[in-house]
């Protein structure tokens, strides 16, 4: 069996007035994350580690952030895209482990409707799909409230031809 690995990071800043939407769930906080698209900070770290498992560069690349095309775009939506580009070139995602880095809000009631919701836009099933939650003890840039990361790794293996 032939297999690829593939990991992904992004981050961005908490701001008021913006909705705070993570892993394709719209969480309900005073605060929100800045970005052109929806800035669902794990979806990103999910389709930059979907792309980066088949050295097809990152999600700059396909979904510019100066294109008006992708302003406000639901990212579900696009790691849908990133999937259909995978699925093209002969692989299936194995499984995925990713990890969000917040201090606020508790995210852990609503890591099973993140699961479900990004193994729906994947075609896999949820137990395919894993996201943990911490803190970062309130050190650094996610610790100090101004902003979420994540990370994420996702293994591929290669379909049989038939
Ligand atoms: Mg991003």
């Amino acid at each position: 069996m032939t297999l690829r690995i593939g990991n992904g990071y992004d981050i961005h800043r908490l701001v008021a007035d913006r909705p705070l939407i993570l892993g394709g769930v719209r969480l309900d906080h005073e605060l929100g994350l800045l970005g052109h698209s929806d800035a669902d900070v794990l979806t990103h770290a999910i389709m930059d580690a979907l792309l980066g498992a088949l050295s097809l560069g990152d999600i700059g690349r396909y979904f510019p952030p100066d294109d008006p095309q992708w302003a406000g775009a639901d990212s579900v939506v696009l790691l849908g895209q990133v999937n259909q580009m995978v699925g093209d070139r002969g692989w299936a995602i194995v499984n995925i482990d990713s990890v969000v880095v917040a201090e606020r809000p508790k995210l852990k009631p609503h890591i099973q409707t993140m699961r479900t919701t990004l193994a729906q836009a994947l075609g896999i099933a949820p137990e395919q799909v894993g996201v943990k939650a911490t803190t970062n003890e309130k050190l650094g840039p996610t610790g100090r409230e101004e902003g979420i990361a994540a990370y994420a790794v996702v293994l591929l293996s290669q379909m049989e031809r038939h």
